[in-house]
């Protein structure tokens, strides 16, 4: 069930009506209703599961759909072990106990991300180094990772782990990356928390280090409101990972404890949704690919506008559809394109800011970092959803267009 390149191609060249669901919100006429960035989108089997979580009273942390949806997940991403768990960064941050990062540690980072990637590495006392992206694919730049790696090696002072994000539904360059880890036995970890249904050589990413996560939260490509899952090929990482996600209770018939573990198994009712959510996958995949590739044509001739480029190495889910404004070609700048979509009740959001920009990470070493600040300082990410209508993206690009042809009210940029 591995989502395979012709599949969603196939699915891509479906009629939009037939992906466009039918319970899409939408105000009746000339609708000027609110669009988000990435809202959550349901239907009909989610709530199956769902009534059978609470006809069978599993309303707790354990439960037949857990199970269920663990085994479903290994073979749609194609790995062998997979533990559920409350959320993407719970599974980070169990991903990082098990390899055994101490205080003081290093773990080397992608900058370019949401800090959910490098809080778990702190929650352990441990410190991330941040690694530039590439402008190939924003993603961790091999070239500048492997330099930096070499230099450590000699220095002998090798980071503990790396932590691989797999940004915006588009995967890393993954083998040169996996090659280096390999070669100084550096445990890697992948965060495809946003690349759910993307492959790299037709593989899933998340599956190609020591472990992998992903997550279900609200806005992600299947939400289940909240959620994650930490995968491996290893049965006995993923094994410690349910005893440490359970509060580490060791083999007694009463509550007996050697180790300090945490509370992070995911619901049974909530597993249901994620069954349900995994078996639109791939119409998910293709709605948001035809997104992309709407806003690509609409912006082919704008000046001043590219699209985040695609990769050739695999296929990107476009999770979220993401484009860089050059303020001097398209005329003003990627801030005053947000307020004027805000100003019509249009959610926009600006790339990452980088997590070696981050106040919170002013002590951070970093390794590189401008092309990731200038992705920052440019880009913008557009509605994304799977639920979009086709009047919702053309009026997203009709805004746009007419900034860039000054037909729209430029608003000021506040400080
Ligand atoms: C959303 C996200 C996470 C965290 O997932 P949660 O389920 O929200 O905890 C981690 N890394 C990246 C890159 C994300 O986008």
């Amino acid at each position: 069930m591995l989502i395979g390149d012709n599949e969603i191609a196939r699915k891509a060249q479906r009629n939009r009506a037939r992906l466009r669901p039918v319970e899409v919100n939408r105000s009746k006429g000339r609708s000027r209703h609110p669009i988000f960035l990435s809202p959550p989108h349901l239907g009909e089997p989610e709530l199956a599961y769902v009534q059978e979580a609470f006809d069978t009273n599993w309303i707790a942390p354990v439960g037949p759909h857990i199970d269920a949806f663990e085994q479903e997940f290994c073979q749609a991403v194609g790995v062998q072990h997979a533990a559920a768990v409350s959320s993407g960064t719970a599974a980070l941050h169990l991903a990082l106990r098990l390899i055994g990062i101490q205080p003081g540690d290093e773990v080397f980072c992608s900058t370019l991300t949401f800090i959910a990637s490098a809080n778990p590495i702190t929650y352990l006392g441990a410190k991330p180094v941040f690694v530039d992206s590439d402008r190939q694919s924003w993603n961790l730049d091999p070239e500048r990772f492997q330099t930096a790696i070499h230099r450590r090696a000699k220095q002998g002072k090798l980071p503990k782990a790396v932590l691989l994000v797999h940004l915006y539904g588009q995967s890393a360059d993954i083998d040169p990356i996996l090659e280096i880890c390999d070669r100084y036995e550096i445990p890697l970890i992948e965060d495809a928390a946003e690349a759910l249904g993307a492959t790299y050589k037709g593989r899933s990413p998340g599956t190609f280090g020591r472990m992998g996560i992903y997550s279900f939260n609200g806005n992600k490509i299947i939400p289940t409101s909240g959620g994650g899952m930490l995968v491996s090929n290893d049965a006995d990482l993923i094994a410690k990972a349910k005893f440490f996600a359970t509060q580490a209770r060791d083999v007694a018939p009463y509550y007996q404890h050697s180790e300090i573990g945490y509370n992070y198994r995911l619901s049974n009712v909530l597993a249901g949704i994620g069954r349900g959510q995994l078996r639109v996958l791939s119409d998910r995949v293709a709605a948001r690919r035809w997104n992309y590739e709407f806003y690509q044509q609409a912006f082919a001739n704008l000046p001043g506008i590219e699209m985040m480029p695609e990769a050739d190495y695999g296929i990107s889910t476009h999770w979220l559809s993401c484009i860089t404004i050059d303020p001097e070609q398209f005329g003003v700048d990627r801030e005053q394109v947000r307020l004027a979509l805000a100003e019509q009740q249009i959610e926009s959001r600006p790339v990452w800011k980088p997590l070696h920009l981050q106040p919170v990470f002013a002590d951070c070493e970093a390794i590189g970092g401008n092309v990731a600040k200038k992705l920052f300082e440019t880009g913008l990410c557009l509605p994304s959803g799977s639920n979009l209508a086709l009047e919702d993206l053309e009026r997203i690009v009709e805004i746009i267009v007419d900034l860039h042809l000054g037909k729209t009210r430029r608003i000021e940029q506040r400080a």
